[in-house]
């Protein structure tokens, strides 16, 4: 175990503890602790081991984690940062003075995580944080797996978008929120272009080159990439909250621009291809199904007209 408490120097980690190899010594009574903290010591790691056990989710477990923290070490608050879960957590507030740590273990880089205060992080406080994070390791791995099942579950796994289940749960969220704040929704449904042709001359390889080549370009271009979904086969969805019929329009003409100038590369050649997109957005009488449809019924006028064009209805 190394450590390094930084002073005055917030999101600046360079505390590694390898819960591995330090996990006996941490889980007993530190001969340095101070007598105050050595006497209740195993009760508040084993108080604390057990209220996190009571959540799967990451942000309330850092919640419960800091809770608890509080009633052996004064702070103000933590900031968890995962890179490769993309999660950025700030429970609390930020202060002063930090201390980080990278959680390690033999198996798994479970994420740093940085203490604030506004006093000096002192050598007996710094243990006391160590002892405690010895207990979090085991919930927030549990925690990080559970929630890699849940994106799993909801993500296409050719393309990295929002799958029909996430895609259905986002539209009847965004309604909700349309409403009740009464700002505009717009949805874009949108399909390839003889896309069985592509299959047939190139192969069913280069149909998905073209399908993630066409989902990278959209979410790249939409300003929120957690709203565009593959919603079938050759069939994506992309919501625009706060976004009324113009901009909508203006934001799916964008994308048809930028899927018809994709050149893909497929063995030797270069394919194009190009997509139609069906616009229309939120009245006050909608429902998901009936917003859905109308976008769906925008893309079939398309398609009879032979496609590469946007429509709104
Ligand atoms: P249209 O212009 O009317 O949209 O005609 P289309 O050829 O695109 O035909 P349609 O949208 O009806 O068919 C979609 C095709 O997409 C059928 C299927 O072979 C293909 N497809 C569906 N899922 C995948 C996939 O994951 N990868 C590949 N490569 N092809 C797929
Ligand atoms: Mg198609």
């Amino acid at each position: 175990m190394e450590r390094k408490p930084i002073m005055a120097t917030p999101l600046q980690t360079s505390n590694t503890i390898d819960f591995n190899s330090a996990r006996l010594s941490l889980s007993k009574p530190q001969p340095s602790l101070s007598e105050t903290i050595r006497e209740d010591y195993s009760e508040r790691r084993y108080r604390m081991a057990t209220s996190l056990q009571s959540t799967l989710d990451v942000e309330q477990l850092l919640q419960l984690f800091l809770g608890e923290l509080k009633s052996s070490v004064e702070l103000d608050g933590l900031q968890y940062i995962n890179e490769n879960q993309k999660l950025q957590i700030v429970t609390g507030r930020k202060a002063s003075h930090s201390c980080g740590y990278r959680l390690i273990t033999a198996n798994d880089h479970l994420g740093e995580i940085v203490f604030y205060r506004n006093t000096r992080f002192s050598d007996q406080h710094l243990q006391a944080i160590e002892v405690m994070l010895s207990a979090l390791i085991c919930p927030l791995r549990n925690a990080l797996t559970y929630r890699d099942a849940i994106m799993a579950s909801l993500t296409d796994p050719l393309t990295g978008a929002g799958n029909r289940i996430a895609m259905d749960n986002a539209l009847e969220r965004e309604i909700n929120l349309a409403r009740r704040f009464k700002q505009p929704l717009s949805v874009l449904v949108m399909d390839i272009d003889k896309f069985k042709q592509i299959n047939d001359q190139y192969g069913h390889g280069a149909g998905d080159a073209v399908l993630k080549s066409i989902v990278s370009t959209i979410t790249k271009i939409n300003r929120n990439t957690d709203l565009t979904f593959r919603y079938g086969g050759d069939e994506l969805v992309v919501l625009l909250n706060r976004t009324n019929a113009d901009g909508a329009l203006v934001i799916a003409e964008r994308l048809r621009k930028a899927v018809k100038a994709l050149e893909i590369p497929v063995g030797d050649e270069m394919i194009t291809t190009s997509i139609s997109i069906g616009a229309t957005s939120f009245t006050a009488q909608d429902s998901a199904e009936s917003i859905f449809n109308r976008a769906d019924k925008a893309l079939y006028l398309i398609k009879s007209e032979g496609g590469n064009k946007v429509i709104g209805l």
